[in-house]
């Protein structure tokens, strides 16, 4: 992928593509199979048909992990041969306190710069206290969120939260798709839609891949629940934005993040991705990754 393929894969580039009327007609269809798949799913579940696994150990993580990573290479076309660290993520292993090191530095630095633009903006004494105490605020609830809630990629190692391993198996290969982009230079805050829309797509194919194999639907419970999510979102805003009617059907479906839900505000970059990719993907085929890698796909809807 050379600099100037990389301008393609821009979030205002992306979005740019996503937002328009024959996208909102492809992802209608997207999200009327998913709904019916993930209600298909939650009748099962209900009725305790679902098998989810126990929490894996960390030795068992080991053991899987590089065989979820071949599997991913398959997927994105692209051959490294080399396997991340990833663990559980543990404050108080090596891992842990050296990348909580490197934050710390990163923060002291952010807050220094925040302080001396107040200050010189105004040098008011509360104002300058309320801002701090507004940034730590912010600071101590994403790295709560972090650590406890989520799975990350953090410059080459791989911290996950401990789970079923029907979900565990899929996230790994989430964080794991943020590794080959980080090899191949892509991790900025401006490809936030293509890094979670390739990450959330490859986090779809080894959850399906592993139902097939292990003939066990429950691998597939929360990325279609997260679907209907994502794209539920996504198509609310595409209407909203385009001036289109909405299919009223479509909507009630309930989804996780319904209370935060509008049609005002604008998707994650994770349900922007997830969304665009789908399409790409119900145009072009699952093929799509394989040439994105190669820097041939074209982003043309
Ligand atoms: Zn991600």
């Amino acid at each position: 992928m050379d600099k100037c393929y990389k301008l393609q894969l821009r979030n205002k580039s992306l979005k740019a593509k996503l937002l328009n009327k024959d996208n909102v007609i492809i992802l209608e269809n997207i999200l009327e199979n998913e709904i019916r798949k993930f209600e298909r799913l939650q009748k099962l579940k209900v009725n305790e048909k679902l098998n989810f696994g126990k929490k894996l150990s960390s030795n068992e993580l080991n053991e899987i992990f590089p065989n979820i990573c071949s599997q991913v290479d398959d997927f994105l076309d692209i051959q490294y041969g080399s396997v991340p660290r990833c663990n559980y993520f543990n404050l108080f292993s090596n891992d842990g306190i050296e990348k909580m090191t490197l934050l710390g530095y990163g923060v002291t630095a952010s807050l220094f710069a925040t302080f001396s633009t107040c200050y010189y903006i105004n040098p008011n004494a509360e104002y300058l206290l309320n801002s701090g105490v507004a940034y730590l605020e912010l600071f101590l609830v994403s790295l709560v969120h972090t650590t406890l809630k989520n799975n990350s990629y953090f410059m080459g190692d791989i911290f996950l939260k401990k789970s079923r391993r029907t979900d565990l198996i899929p996230v790994a290969g989430h964080e794991y798709a943020h590794h080959v982009q980080y090899m191949n230079d892509i991790c900025s805050c401006n490809h936030g839609i293509f890094e979670e829309g390739v990450s959330i797509r490859t986090q779809n194919y080894l959850a399906e891949k592993y139902s097939e194999i292990e003939d066990n639907e429950a691998f597939i419970y929360f990325t279609s629940y997260r679907n209907v999510n994502d794209f539920k979102r996504v198509y609310r805003w595409m209407c909203k934005t385009l001036d289109i009617n909405s299919n009223k059907n479509l909507i009630k479906c309930k989804s996780y993040f319904d209370l935060l839900d509008s049609a005002f505000f604008q998707p994650s970059n994770h349900a922007l991705g997830n969304s665009l990719f789908s399409i790409y993907e119900a145009v072009n085929g699952k093929e799509i990754y394989k040439d994105v890698f190669q820097g041939e796909f074209s982003f043309i809807l």
